[in-house]
């Protein structure tokens, strides 16, 4: 027997869907000014570095994770104040918890449901359990579409529904009274996806117990620690369990337990931020309104999606212009052309610090009108 070569190997026993797939493109960004994927702009003071670094030097890094990790839960319990009754999984930032949940809920038959445009991970992970997923279009002004949404329920009977609250990338928060009839038409579990919940103003927490079979998913990237990768889902300790049990035992690595406990004790340093970002969003949401044609959405993440307008003369997306003449200025955001229709001329801008989201604007207003040269 002559050995198959690698091409032929990875031909023909890698799933040809996975062979199909396009990697997940991080954009480079070295020496730009960072835009395009809702991190914190703000890094530890050199105190809390130094605070930090003895800290993580003292972590035993020989022993696999143990019982620092049920420490972290009962913090992050504390931290959001969950109720009785109910308990918390950690992954490897929100991601990971998506792909559980779908790995836990692959079923034959199984659906899972979600408003589009949302978060791509929702379907990507379905897609990588052999799961269908079914995106239902928001209304053109981003809303829900409560009967279409209820429709498709009816129709597709889903085994997940994901509701991001706020929505990734349209920012905003959806009506409370929609979600509620949603939920109570749910057939299977809902995920409330509060990955924005630091600078939303509102959460589904204070109504979490109403309902057993919704899910709630945090995150602390968003919060600040986008490069530690912990998220967490809340929901009765009986769903927990059983998730539970599709979770690689040592998910979560010391140190970024560490970093994360670390972070709850300095958590006024981050709320702090957070209200930065909460009033420098104002600010640079009524900077994109005074720019001619740009139509601004609501905002309640840390992040702003505008639709630019025409542009003389161009009949590509004006997105992908401006996102190049952006690039060229130093200023890397996320160019929504090709993403979904309702995203047509969309730019996705993550809200910085005042000084960073003045550059943005500068930027902004030389691209859509480049000085003749
Ligand atoms: C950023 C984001 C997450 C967080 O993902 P992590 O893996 O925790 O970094 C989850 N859901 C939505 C909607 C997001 O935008």
């Amino acid at each position: 027997m002559t050995r198959p070569t690698l091409t032929s190997l990875l031909g023909s026993r890698v799933r040809p869907d996975v062979r199909a797939m396009h990697a997940y493109a991080v954009q480079s960004s070295a020496g730009m000014l960072k835009l395009d994927a809702m991190e914190n702009p703000h890094r530890l003071s050199p105190t809390l570095q130094q605070a930090l670094g003895e800290r993580l030097g003292a972590v035993a890094l020989n022993r696999y994770p143990g019982a620092r990790l049920q420490d972290l839960r009962q913090a992050l319990a504390a931290h959001a104040g969950i109720p009785e009754g109910f308990d918390l999984l950690l992954g490897n930032g929100s991601d990971e918890i998506i792909s559980l949940l779908s790995m836990a809920c692959a079923v034959p038959g199984a659906t899972v449901l979600a408003p589009e445009p949302g978060f791509v991970m929702y379907a990507v992970s379905a897609a990588l359990q052999g799961v269908r997923f079914v995106g239902v279009p928001l209304r053109t002004d981003l809303e829900l579409d409560e009967a279409a949404m209820l429709a498709a329920i009816a129709e597709h009977q889903p085994t997940l529904l994901y509701l991001a609250y706020p929505n990734n990338p349209t920012a905003n928060l959806w009506d409370d009274a929609v979600i509620e009839r949603l939920i109570e038409a749910a057939p299977g579990f809902v995920v409330i996806d509060e990955a924005y919940q630091p600078f939303a103003g509102r959460s589904y927490l204070d109504r979490l117990a109403r309902h057993e079979h919704v899910l709630l998913m945090r995150t602390m990237s968003k919060f600040g620690l986008a490069g530690v990768r912990i998220g967490y889902l809340v929901g009765r300790s009986a769903a927990i369990r059983e998730f539970d049990k599709v979770r690689p035992p040592y998910n979560i690595s010391v140190l970024n337990a560490e970093c994360a406990l670390f972070a709850l004790e300095h958590a006024e340093v981050f709320a702090a931020q957070a209200r930065d970002i909460v009033a420098q969003r104002a600010v640079l949401s009524a900077g994109l309104q005074a720019l001619p044609g740009v139509e601004v959405f609501r905002s309640d993440a840390n992040m702003v999606l505008v639709r630019l307008p025409r542009l003389d003369g161009e009949t590509a997306d004006v997105a992908s212009t401006v996102f190049q003449r952006l690039k060229a200025r130093g200023v890397l955001v996320k160019n929504m052309a090709g993403f979904h229709p309702l995203l047509a001329n969309c730019l996705r801008l993550t809200v910085g610090t005042a000084d960073e989201n003045q550059r943005l604007l500068t930027a902004l207003k030389d691209s859509l009108c480049p000085a003749p040269t």
